[in-house]
């Protein structure tokens, strides 16, 4: 087991039941104050620990680290330099947050300056994201989807089981959460029509996801093996996949989401290292047929995370929508990237690699409003009295999601987007 996920860990700084920020999680994000320009920081409880303090100071001399590494507005540079080392630092922040450890706690000063309080702090994006690959790796969502737009008797293509389908999105789009997301305006073909027309979405929609960031730079015409895949991943986000339905369906034929799709993505502020999640590893379903031999694993390779979704208006308190899993996902992230480079694709540092919307079996769990209302046939009520098939102007949108196991709980966070009208 690595060390610093042991679920008997204590930390002398305070950390309430039912925080999504235990000592056995420590994510990385980027932060600012209204004294600081952004920094790396990790959050422990309701804190923010400055590395950037830590690193200047002594407190990581150990780890090997180059000078101004966290002294930057992202965390690409910090990444590239590979999970054993943003491993060590973890390692390292583990002991020093440990209750039993005074090298901070009995520092006043280093308290004082080190440790802000999360309520102080302004969440930015935390990587420079070079590429965004947005997958479809859901079964239930690709089913549920086929049966809307195409037809319920194939509803997955016969591609579906043998590779994991994706698109190149939008990396510039992509959105740290908190951030508002102007109602999309473009060509839609009402059913009745004749002619499309030009106007903002009807059918605006979220789709939860979860996504992987890659700590590796590999070369144009290498491909990784499935076996490493998981050494280019240093964590995972939650991704919220914002979609225009009316648009993507006229759209999308031939070649697949365009407009639809990259007008806004939003991501969670603090990246969970895969080594914190490393407990709660997860089978996926059977894959029947077999797939072809560069996408076999062994091993456990999803991951279990309690995912959810809440839609607040303007005169509703968040009310949740969907309750789903990760561990649902028929293609796991090691597939993804094996296949991703298995043509020779080159991935660099910071990329966004998003699972695609993440739907369970049943209704209660279908991970966007196009499957929850049924493409509009099936209103969901809210508790001021109004109905929603999709996204009114003034609706916010919150994902969250955790794991759970022996008592210790690993949370990402929150992903929260607001709708704003059409300009
Ligand atoms: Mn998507």
């Amino acid at each position: 087991m690595i060390a610093a996920n042991d679920p008997k860990l204590k930390s002398w700084v305070e950390v309430s039941r039912g925080s999504d920020f235990p000592i056995q999680n420590l994510p990385f994000g980027i932060f600012k104050t209204r004294y600081l320009s952004p920094v790396a920081g990790v959050a422990i409880g309701d804190y923010v620990i400055d590395l950037v303090y830590l690193h200047e100071n002594g407190f990581l001399d150990g780890v090997g680290l180059p000078p101004g590494v966290f002294n930057q507005k992202y965390l690409n540079d910090f990444f590239s330099l590979g999970r054993k080392k943003v491993g060590a630092v973890r390692g390292r922040i583990s002991d020093l947050l440990r209750h039993n450890n005074d090298e901070l706690r009995n520092n006043a000063a280093a308290r004082e300056i080190g440790l802000i309080a999360m309520a102080e702090t302004q969440m930015l994006l935390p990587i420079n994201i070079p590429n965004y690959t947005d997958f479809y790796s859901s079964e239930e969502h690709a089913t549920n989807v086929g049966s809307i737009f195409r037809d319920p008797k194939n509803a997955l293509l016969p591609n579906w089981k043998h590779l994991p389908v994706a698109y190149h999105g939008r990396a510039s789009s992509i959105v740290i959460s908190g951030t508002p997301i102007l109602r999309p305006k473009g060509q839609i073909k009402p059913p009745d029509a004749e002619l499309p027309v030009f106007c903002p979405t009807r059918k605006l929609d979220f789709e939860l996801e979860m996504a992987f960031i890659s700590c590796a730079n590999t070369s144009l015409g290498k491909s990784i093996p499935l076996r490493e895949a998981e050494d280019h991943m240093i964590g995972f986000v939650l991704f919220n996949d914002w979609s225009a339905r009316d648009i993507q369906q006229w759209e999308y034929v031939p070649l697949g989401p365009f407009l639809g799709k990259n007008f806004g993505s939003t991501i969670s502020p603090w990246i969970v290292t895969l080594d914190a999640l490393e407990p709660f590893r997860s089978e996926g379903p059977d894959q029947i047929p077999h797939v072809l031999p560069y996408l076999s694993f062994t091993g456990k390779r999803n991951l279990d995370v309690t995912l959810e979704v809440l839609i607040a208006s303007e005169n509703s308190e968040p009310t949740t929508v969907c309750r789903t899993n990760s561990k649902y996902l028929y293609w796991n992230a090691a597939q993804q990237l094996a296949h991703h480079t298995v043509n020779g694709c080159n991935i660099q540092v910071g990329d966004v690699y998003a699972s695609g919307t993440i739907s369970g079996p049943s209704p209660g769990s279908y991970g966007s409003l196009l499957e929850l209302s049924w493409n509009g046939q099936r209103p969901l009520h809210m508790p001021d009295g109004t109905e929603r098939t999709f996204l009114e102007d003034g609706d916010t949108v919150i994902m969250r999601g955790h794991a759970e196991k022996d008592g210790v709980r690993i949370g990402f966070g929150e992903c929260i987007g607001k709708i704003l009208p059409a300009t």
